[in-house]
């Protein structure tokens, strides 16, 4: 079992400003600092911890370690008043002279930018297809609601405002599917996929949100317990549009390609020439 562990109290968007230290010393590095919001804090065997081994040199002085979890110097614990994800462990990391061999460390010092940024391209994808998951979830149970809640003498399915509703999330899901489908087509072909993740994934979770909201709207006041799972995936697809990069920073990224601050997904021409008869 293993947790990302990126994210600081005053690190979050700004993931370059991380204050964990990472000092070299005989056979290694002692590690300091504190971690917050981490999936799986006090479940994982092994954390990938960042930290930086250059604390004036920003994004290129962070190095990536894979830290034992029961490692001495190491306190955690957990939030537990999260207002959903309860399925998940999520919790804090205080590291205090923790001392990792120098073999495991992740990469050369100074890129732990680079693999922390390479690991979020694949988990933007799957939150993106999760994504998808959830908003079927919640169409299923809205069409099944729907077409047994009378009202006004007749099922409400039956009223244009209701599905009107319900076509709206159906087209969210095909939009994302298509979405999930391009960076996974990308990412079979071995291509990076950075801006389509990142598309995919805002697009995605907030499609999951709005979706999830619709449902609950499509149950009245029976969506707003949780004797129905709508609560829930509201709960759950709240909390997606923050983790892996919140909607504003994946617009940010947007743009940054729009304006050629990055570089554009190239992709290798790899289909034969079409032949025109
Ligand atoms: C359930 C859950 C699980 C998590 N799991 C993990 C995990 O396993 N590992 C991990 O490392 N982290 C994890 N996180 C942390 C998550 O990645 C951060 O919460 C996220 O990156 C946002 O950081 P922040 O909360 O500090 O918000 P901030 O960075 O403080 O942002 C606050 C608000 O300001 C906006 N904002 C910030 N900068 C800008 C800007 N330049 N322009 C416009 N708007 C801006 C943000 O979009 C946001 O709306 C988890 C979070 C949650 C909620």
């Amino acid at each position: 079992m293993a947790a990302f562990a990126l994210n600081e109290a005053d690190a979050g968007s700004d993931v370059a400003n991380l204050q964990s230290t990472a000092q070299a010393v005989e056979n290694g590095y002692l590690l300091n600092g504190e971690k917050v919001w981490i999936t799986n804090a006090q479940i994982a065997d092994v954390y990938l911890y960042f930290a930086k081994t250059n604390p004036s040199a920003g994004a290129s002085g962070i190095s990536a370690f894979l830290l034992p979890s029961k490692s001495a110097g190491i306190t955690d614990g957990q939030y537990a008043d999260k207002f959903g994800v309860f399925s998940s462990n999520t919790g804090w990391i205080r590291l205090e002279n923790v001392f990792v061999p120098s073999e495991n460390r992740l990469g050369w010092e100074g890129e732990g930018f680079k693999i922390a940024m390479s690991a979020l391209d694949m988990a933007r994808f799957v939150v993106a297809a999760g994504s998808i998951g959830l908003m079927k979830a919640c169409l299923a149970q809205a069409v099944a609601y729907a077409k047994q809640r009378i009202a006004f003498g007749k099922p409400i399915a039956e009223t244009q405002l209701i599905q009107q509703l319900l076509a709206g999330m159906q087209q969210r899901i095909d939009l994302g599917e298509t979405y999930v489908r391009q960076v996974g087509w990308l990412k079979n072909r071995g291509e990076r996929a950075t801006r389509e993740s990142s598309a995919a994934k805002w697009y995605c979770t907030e499609a999951a949100w709005q979706t999830a909201n619709d449902a609950m709207q499509v149950l009245g006041a029976a969506g707003y317990r949780d004797q129905y799972d709508i609560a829930r995936h509201l709960r759950n697809a709240r909390a997606a549009t923050i983790y892996q990069g919140t909607s504003q920073i994946h617009q940010l990224i947007q743009a940054s390609y729009l304006l050629g601050q990055r570089q554009p997904t190239r992709l290798r021409c790899e289909l034969p020439p079409i032949q025109l008869d």
